[in-house]
């Protein structure tokens, strides 16, 4: 939180040297341009000099008003539109009294330098973004002690880091120094009378923390969900507790924490505005480059793989238009979004400069929380449809084929840098009868905990997909066939240790797996270790089911 809070600062402090400089490079510019506009003398000769003119006029029309000044903005666009009038007729025919007026209109945008505004202060970060997969952790405020063990056992199951507290004011005392990545916290506590959200929130600044806070409870009335949604509540869950629906719910809430940040690549010839907007998405949270030279593009975008580009449209040697036509021709990145910011008002050009699939227009000068937004509902919506394409909607986990690719890339990988890689089969046991006892809706809750079980427990660099229907793969690179061994044994057991409950009735569940490490089958590609991790699978259901086995086995 602090090192947000003390990056936030540092960004505003850039933010605000940015503007000063741009501010104080004004009235040079000015003055510039007001030379322009006297030296022009109403004849041909002129074009070059008006030609530059309207360039200036263009960038600071795009560029005072990021600064803080509006009125610049709006005057230089009008001045702009003037020029441009001037260059689509004959120039001999811009008579001296139009001239004059242009200079003196020119003059008259130094007065709008007084009207800077107070600094821009970005938003700071609104979320920690957790960038491996750190064990979250969990503050349990429950006063009913049985309740809260077994929740807690059952948590930790999941990979949870899980600190219990019977009372609020044990919480209370531990916020002062630590902070918990979730809170979850029962709503009426014994000993601290009925009204204790209201104490707890008081107490214990909710805000302060700023996790999300789930509660569990048994009062299912209106008035305290409308309490828990006004202290803002991610969740409420009603006891008992259906652990894995709680602990699904928690992976959504803390997926969005999770997810890395949004790569951003900015294409603008303005070096300052560039920078601005750099800046802005950054304190944003996101990862940013900046090209200034066009024609490094699609070396630009194959390194760093930006996830939208923000496109100024007009820049000197090519248009924004001409990039994206060029950016289409490649098919990696024929659905990158595109986002046009440029100073043009012309709607002739933005409707020309769309044509080529670019997903958006946004007008310079732009409020920075307007780019945030745009920058990011765009990226989450192609992120999205990227999960769609390539994800199982049950488990959230990697597709058949895709799974497949990852256990062939990994393989080979391993083998280019000389290191181990095991793949894992995994498949519930007896599941038929799960289904035909609870229901296939209760089935698939148990498919998809063993699925939120392997995303807890595995790195950040393990790919974990669905390959069939209760058949899961995972696919571990720099692991050996022991540390294989150690690991899904580990899950098998938490699986083993969960409670499942259906009207009342509790059950649990066990896998069994099978793996394969690329040392034993140097020859091998990943189909061929997913085959050789199959046959220890059924080699462990022939030897009783919930265990793990290694290849290679007896046949
Ligand atoms: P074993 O221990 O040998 O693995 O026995 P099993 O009963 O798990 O194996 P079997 O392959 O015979 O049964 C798998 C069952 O999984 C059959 C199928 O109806 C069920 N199944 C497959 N996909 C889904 C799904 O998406 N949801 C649910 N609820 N059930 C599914
Ligand atoms: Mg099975
Ligand atoms: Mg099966």
């Amino acid at each position: 939180m602090t090192e947000d809070k003390s990056r936030a600062a540092a960004i505003a402090a850039q933010l605000n040297r940015l503007r000063d400089d741009y501010l104080s490079r004004l009235p040079a510019e000015l003055l510039a341009l007001n030379t322009l506009a006297g030296g022009l003398a109403g004849s041909e000769e002129d074009r070059a000099q008006l030609n530059e003119l309207h360039h200036r006029l263009h960038k600071l029309a795009g560029s005072g008003g990021t600064f803080g000044l509006a009125a610049l903005s709006s005057g230089a666009r009008s001045l702009e539109q003037q020029v441009k009038n001037f260059l689509a007729g004959t120039l001999d025919a811009v008579d001296v009294q139009t001239r004059l007026h242009l200079v003196s209109d020119i003059a008259a945008l130094a007065e709008s330098l007084s009207d800077v505004r107070t600094s821009p202060i970005p938003k700071p970060v609104e979320k920690t973004v957790l960038t491996t997969r750190q064990r979250v952790r969990v503050w349990l405020v429950e006063d009913d002690v049985v309740l809260g063990n077994e929740l807690m056992r059952q948590l930790t199951a999941f990979n949870y880091e899980v600190r219990l507290f019977a009372r609020i004011s044990d919480a209370e005392a531990v916020a002062q120094n630590e902070s918990p990545d979730m809170l979850i916290m029962d709503v009426i506590f014994q000993q601290e009378g009925e009204n204790s959200t209201e104490v707890f929130a008081q107490r214990l600044n909710l805000r302060a923390l700023s996790c999300p806070l789930i509660f569990i409870t048994s009062h299912d009335d209106f008035e305290s969900r409308v309490r828990a949604a006004q202290l803002g509540a991610a969740s409420y869950f009603l006891k008992p507790l259906d652990v894995p629906r709680l602990v699904n719910r928690m992976e959504q809430v803390f997926e969005q924490r999770q997810a890395p940040p949004q790569r951003v690549l900015i294409v603008d010839d303005d070096v300052d505005l560039a920078e601005h907007y750099r800046l802005v998405l950054l304190g944003a949270g996101m990862e940013v480059d900046v090209l200034h030279q066009p024609g490094a593009i699609i070396e630009k975008i194959s390194a760093f793989r930006p996830e939208l580009v923000l496109m100024d449209l007009n820049m000197p040697g090519y248009s924004g238009h001409d990039l994206a036509g060029v950016i289409r021709q490649y098919d990696n990145w024929s659905s990158l979004p595109i986002v046009y910011l440029s100073a043009e008002t012309d709607l002739n050009l933005q409707i020309k400069a769309m044509d080529r699939g670019a997903d958006d227009f946004l007008l310079k000068p732009i409020l920075d929380a307007q780019l945030i937004a745009a920058v990011r509902s765009r990226t989450e919506r192609a992120r999205q449809l990227a999960t769609q394409i390539s994800r199982d909607s049950l488990t959230g986990l990697l597709k058949h084929a895709s799974i497949k690719d990852a256990a062939d890339v990994e393989v080979i990988r391993a083998r280019r840098v000389g290191k181990p890689v095991t793949v894992a089969m995994l498949d519930i046991d007896v599941f038929k009868s799960v289904n035909d006892t609870y229901g296939h809706a209760v089935g698939d809750l148990v498919i998809s905990s063993v699925a939120m079980l392997l995303r807890q427990r595995l790195r950040q660099s393990d790919s974990t997909g669905r390959y069939g229907g209760e058949e899961f793969v995972a696919v571990l690179p720099d692991c050996d066939i022991e540390a294989g061994y150690l690991l899904m044994e580990d899950i098998r057991q938490r699986f083993a240790g969960l409670r499942f409950s259906h009207e009342g009735i509790d059950f649990t569940c066990t896998i069994s797996a099978g793996i394969a490490c690329s040392m034993q089958y140097p020859d091998s590609n990943g189909s061929a270790l997913l085959v050789a991790a199959d046959e220890a699978l059924y080699a462990a259901k022939r030897g009783g089911r919930n265990q793990v086995r290694a290849a290679p086995v007896d046949k």
